[in-house]
């Protein structure tokens, strides 16, 4: 097969019968801000823990919303919870906060 340099990107369709409504909903009642991220990325840009492994909070809560919790988890897992996406949030979401509710609700099943 000739090589073109590029490839067909991965779906992104969202497979709902793999979305946990009510552990969404779990985590939206602990943290009513998960529902105001506008996936801008400035969190992921400012990130410490970026530089030695790929984390991305904007990622996590992408992962989340597609059903693929084990992914969102290990897009946090390097988190050391130094609080400059907190700073940086155009949001105002408590990131921190979000993280560790995050890890609660989902990282239960482990
Ligand atoms: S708190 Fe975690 S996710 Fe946020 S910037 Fe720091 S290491 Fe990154
Ligand atoms: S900075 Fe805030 S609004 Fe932007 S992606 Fe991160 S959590 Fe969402």
């Amino acid at each position: 097969m000739v090589d073109f340099g590029f490839g067909i990107v991965p779906s992104s369709r969202i497979n709902l019968d793999l979305f946990d409504r009510a552990k969404f909903e779990a985590l939206a009642t602990l943290e009513p801000d998960v529902r105001k991220c506008m996936a801008c990325g400035s969190c992921t840009a400012v990130c410490t823990a970026g530089t030695f492994k790929a984390t991305s909070l904007r990622a996590a809560i992408e992962e989340i919303q597609n059903g693929r919790e084990k992914k969102a988890l290990e897009m946090i897992s390097g988190c050391q919870l130094c609080g400059k996406c907190f700073m940086t949030c155009p949001r105002g979401i408590n990131t921190r906060h979000l993280i560790l509710s995050i890890v609660k609700i989902y990282g239960e099943e482990k």
